[in-house]
């Protein structure tokens, strides 16, 4: 383990251009559960019942009590963990560019992150299904649901359901910067939700060194992945920024 440590220091202390792909494993030690794994909510509930674009539109209110105002209270009072700030301070040492994130949670941002690529959209904001007006989450009243808009639309969170397209200009800016990285992190993702988990193999292709830091394997292990750094985020991150601030 000390030597993966060693090896990832090693290629970001040489980066140019690093790149970090998340996903929801990131913001576990934030108190928000992922969908898949031990405690997801998938353990629960079908996705397609609840996640699926044509399950808002058949019966908003349903998906709204389920999956969004639950996840909505839970991602309001989270806080990045030293796995958000691992990022965060590899940005400020100059190493790491750009987060292609799939977490709707912001604390990316929150962390201090400046370039993050929101590739599910965000749970911070909300948009109307009728006129397709933004309105900040916070400013949502959702004691009667599902919320509406001023002009009696129903309100959806700005984020991408199963059945939906990712945002253009994400998918778009997320391969060009994979495309150029020369280090990428696929930190917290089971890499199985698509287009999300080519990312890696997108960067493999151009010649960068693909590091995963993830308690399990993935699809990607041992197949794209140059090495695996089995553990928690938070943990791994301290371990390596310590290492890179040892060396300057
Ligand atoms: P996922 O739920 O499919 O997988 C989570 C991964 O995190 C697993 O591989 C697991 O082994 C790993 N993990 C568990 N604990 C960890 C830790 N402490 N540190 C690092 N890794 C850990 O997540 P996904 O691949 O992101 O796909 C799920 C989809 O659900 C995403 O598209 C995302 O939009 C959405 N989602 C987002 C949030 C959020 O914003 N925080 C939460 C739940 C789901
Ligand atoms: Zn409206």
């Amino acid at each position: 383990m000390d030597h993966l440590i060693q090896r990832a220091v090693k290629h970001l202390a040489a980066a140019q251009n690093a790149v970090a792909l998340t996903g929801a494993g990131i913001s576990i030690e934030s108190g928000i559960p992922p969908f898949r794994g031990k405690g997801g909510l998938w353990e629960k509930f079908d996705p397609m019942e609840i996640a699926h674009i044509d399950a808002l539109i058949r019966d908003p209110a349903r998906v709204w009590k389920i999956l969004v105002k639950d996840l909505k209270d839970i991602i309001d009072r989270a806080a990045p963990n030293d796995g958000h700030k691992g990022l965060a301070r590899l940005e400020k040492l100059g190493i790491l560019k750009t987060v292609i994130t799939q977490n709707i949670d912001g604390l990316h941002q929150m962390a201090g992150n400046t370039d993050v690529i929101e590739f599910h959209g965000t749970f911070a904001w909300q948009r109307c299904m009728k006129c397709d007006r933004r309105i900040e989450t916070r400013k949502v009243d959702a004691s009667v649901l599902p919320p509406r808009c001023g002009c009696s639309g129903i309100l959806r969170p700005d984020a991408v359901f199963f059945g939906e397209m990712i945002p253009p200009v994400a998918l778009w800016r997320s391969q060009e910067v994979t495309a150029r990285c020369d280090v990428m992190l696929v930190v917290g993702t089971s890499a199985v939700v698509q287009p999300a988990a080519s990312m890696p193999i997108l960067a493999k292709q151009a010649g960068a060194v693909v590091i995963e830091i993830n308690p399990e394997p993935t699809p990607l292990t041992g197949v794209v992945c140059d090495f695996l750094i089995l553990g928690d985020a938070g943990a791994i991150m301290n371990r390596i920024i310590s290492g890179l601030e040892a060396q300057r």
